[in-house]
């Protein structure tokens, strides 16, 4: 065989071969043979890629794995959850709209329709989360949309998902849900009637404090309006960023149920434990939403928040001896962390407004890992002196 056969035959091999993963497609532009492929895609007739910022075969394999667990139609992955948040708001709403969001929300949210959509004549208003409890009286002639989270940072409160997305769904109001603190594996909002889910993909979807990412999930008709706003805005998530997430998916299912289990018996031992004031978490039976929680989870997550009582000083305390758990926000990566919420969420709250986030200076948000169980009771323990 001469060379040029070979060569041939190993550029044909290449074109054939079957990556088990998705490779990164790092590239900003794709290639088209014709004028009448490029016409083809333009019209909507065509699977090709165009330009990176519109789309990217690598971002698509990682959209259409999260559509799946979403149990939704599509799916779009974009720069952060907060890029998701604001793309999904500029996408579906005009001027004159009005958002109710609950007043028990991630931070940035909140502050982005208070301080950056208000700016565009669209107004907010919040409710709190016993307001939700009857969703027919908070939707007013003029909501467009409404924005809220189950269960809730940093008190892990819960929001009866279908009974919201109903009374929107009755009026003809998008409903949409900040997914991230259940992720799918725990909770499927779309199957209870949500419209749209929301996550920070930064958490738990992802799973390992290395990617920034935000993802979206939902039916075509709403998701292609979101799409026009995504290519205007540029929030589109990074080829690079989109690979790291979905190899960080493979693993979801098997962390969160490590996840489930670690925080379920931390918990039971917190509650147990007279040197804790209260411990907040969706699966014991003393929480104030266990019902509603049982009923639309399937387990109750990673997420802890504890009350140590004795004012910041304690939590102070407490907070500065752990040796296991990571003093550092965020959440749902392999690594145990632990937070302050009074210096990080409600930072520069006043006593009216964390008292109606149900938040106390005492109280400590952990965010349990994948380390043995065990072992993290022993940090607690040592740590609560
Ligand atoms: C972190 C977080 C966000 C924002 O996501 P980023 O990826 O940091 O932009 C939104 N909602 C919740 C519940 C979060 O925890």
């Amino acid at each position: 065989m001469n060379i040029a056969t070979q060569l041939v035959q190993r550029a044909r091999g290449l074109q054939n071969a079957q990556p088990i993963t998705t490779p990164i497609y790092e590239t900003t532009t794709f290639v088209f043979d014709s004028a009448q492929e490029v016409l083809d895609f333009n019209e909507g007739r065509s699977d090709k890629f165009l330009y990176s910022r519109y789309g990217n075969p690598t971002v698509t394999a990682v959209e259409e794995k999260i559509a799946k667990l979403e149990g939704a139609a599509t799916a779009m992955l974009l720069s952060s959850g907060q890029g998701a948040t604001s793309t999904a708001l500029f996408g579906l709403l005009e001027a004159g709209d009005e958002v109710v969001c609950s007043s028990a929300i991630y931070g940035g949210t909140l502050h982005l329709l208070a301080d950056l959509v208000s700016h565009f004549a669209v107004r907010s208003r919040f409710v709190s989360v016993e307001e939700l409890r009857t969703p027919d009286a908070v939707l007013s002639e003029d909501t467009k949309l409404l924005w809220f989270e189950s269960p809730i940072n940093p008190t892990l409160r819960c929001v009866d998902i279908a009974a919201v997305a109903t009374a929107c769904r009755k009026r003809g109001v998008i409903s949409v849900i900040d997914n991230t603190f259940a992720s799918p594996v725990n909770q499927s909002p779309i199957a209870l009637g949500v419209d749209l889910v929301m996550h920070s993909a930064t958490k738990y979807l992802n799973g390992h404090s290395d990617v920034t990412a935000g993802v979206l999930a939902g039916p075509a008709e709403l998701l292609d309006r979101v799409q026009k706003a995504r290519k205007l805005l540029g929030t589109v998530l990074d080829p690079h960023a989109a690979y790291a997430l979905g190899r960080g998916l493979k693993t979801l299912t098997v962390r969160m149920d490590r996840h489930n289990q670690s925080a379920m018996k931390i918990a039971t031992w917190l509650a147990a434990d007279t040197r804790v004031q209260t411990v907040h978490y969706p699966g014991l039976a003393a929480h104030e939403d266990h019902v509603i929680a049982k009923k639309q989870m399937r387990g109750f997550g990673g997420m802890i928040c504890m009350d140590v009582g004795g004012g910041y000083e304690r939590a102070a305390q407490f907070f500065d001896r752990l040796t296991l758990f990571n003093r550092a926000a965020s959440l749902g990566g392999v690594e145990s962390l632990c937070s302050l919420p009074v210096l990080t969420s409600q930072w520069g709250h006043s006593e009216q407004e964390l008292q109606r986030a149900g938040v106390t200076k005492s109280m400590a948000r952990l965010s349990v890992g994948l380390e043995d169980p065990d072992d993290l009771i022993a940090d607690l323990d040592q740590a609560l002196g």
